[in-house]
């Protein structure tokens, strides 16, 4: 029986499990990946918003991050598959069958990126469906790509593209972007950039690598193909969830609403970061949950404690 159970090592979940080391909470943090820093390790630009420190790498912030967290005394297991979630008992599965045990639970399971879930796209992961267009900019440059998705993330993609590719073709869903007008005037004025509104990829195509995509455009009588070497995909993210779907209140996107304590409509269950923060997620705010989250459960116990003595 732990204090504290934290699902997912995060920048909210390692945020809690600091705090909860600090407060004297027992506590086992579980997640899924093999390294810890959830979406930080997929930002390969350097962060500037973060208060107090500037990195050149989603990585870096990491590295400091765990540097803040050697001396602490919280466990932490990584390669963890969960089988199930019993909130109001707060006991969880592993796949292995091991049980764990809880007072209280802090879900900061954060976000994935959402996929299109179309024919191509996980056959051609790696081999011109490419991550990042800053990661993977050496191995698109030269190439026709395609960037799917209609918002900021998806408009600059295509701008960092357009230095190094001859074209660039944005395919999104709309009629209009919906990206900061900065980013769509740009677009707009350059000339190896083509946009085309209220389309949709239905196929990525190729052989060893992708070759082309297969495009449906609004008023077209049919698909046609386009030829292309990489594909960006920027449709957004996805709160990761499904473990706690039949239990927790969550809104119609999946995100699980909280109070402003971070408690989840279930008694002793606390949510942080992105996974509970559909309007406005940072690193920043992931942090300051977590810090709330462990600070609510600590004086929780301490109640109880004293009335007990
Ligand atoms: C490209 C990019 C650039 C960004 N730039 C900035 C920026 O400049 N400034 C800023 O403030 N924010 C930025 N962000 C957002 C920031 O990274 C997130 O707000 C932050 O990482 C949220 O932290 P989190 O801990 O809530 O969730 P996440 O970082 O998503 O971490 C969640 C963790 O939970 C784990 N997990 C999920 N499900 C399970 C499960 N079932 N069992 C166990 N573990 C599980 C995941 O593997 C992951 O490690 C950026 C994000 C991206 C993708």
């Amino acid at each position: 029986m732990h204090d504290v159970l934290i699902i997912g090592a995060g920048p909210a979940g390692l945020s809690a499990a600091r705090w909860c080391d600090e407060l004297g909470l027992d506590t086992l943090v579980l997640e899924q990946r093999e390294e810890v820093g959830g979406q930080l390790l997929s930002v390969y630009n350097p962060i500037e918003n973060y208060l107090g420190l500037r990195v050149a790498n989603g990585r870096d912030l990491r590295d400091r991050f765990v540097d803040q967290t050697k001396d602490c005394d919280f466990d932490l297991w990584t390669n963890v598959e969960i089988e199930s979630v019993d909130l109001k008992a707060r006991r969880v599965v592993l796949r292995s069958g091991e049980q764990l045990h809880s007072i209280a639970i802090i879900i900061a399971t954060g976000l994935r990126r959402r996929k299109l879930g179309i024919p191509g796209e996980d056959e051609f992961r790696g081999r011109g469906l490419m991550e990042s267009a800053t990661r993977d900019r050496d191995q698109l440059a030269g190439k026709d790509v395609c960037v799917i998705g209609g918002g900021d993330a998806a408009a600059e993609n295509a701008l960092l593209l357009a230095e190094v590719c001859p074209t660039v073709t944005l395919v999104h869903r709309g009629r209009k972007l919906r990206g900061r007008r900065e980013f769509i005037e740009k677009l707009h004025t350059n000339n190896c950039i083509t946009v085309f509104p209220e389309s949709v990829v239905r196929r990525i195509i190729g052989h060893e690598q992708v070759e082309a995509v297969e495009i449906e455009r609004a008023g077209a009588i049919k698909p046609f193909q386009m030829a292309v070497q990489g594909v960006l995909v920027r449709v957004g993210f996805q709160p990761n969830t499904e473990l706690f779907q039949s239990t927790l209140e969550m809104d119609e996107r999946g995100y699980v609403i909280v109070g402003s304590q971070q408690e989840t409509s279930v008694g002793n269950v606390f949510a942080i970061g992105d996974v509970a923060n559909p309007v406005a997620p940072t690193i920043s705010s992931a942090v300051g949950a977590g810090a709330t989250a462990a600070k609510v459960i600590a004086a929780r116990l301490n109640a109880v404690q004293n009335r007990l003595r």
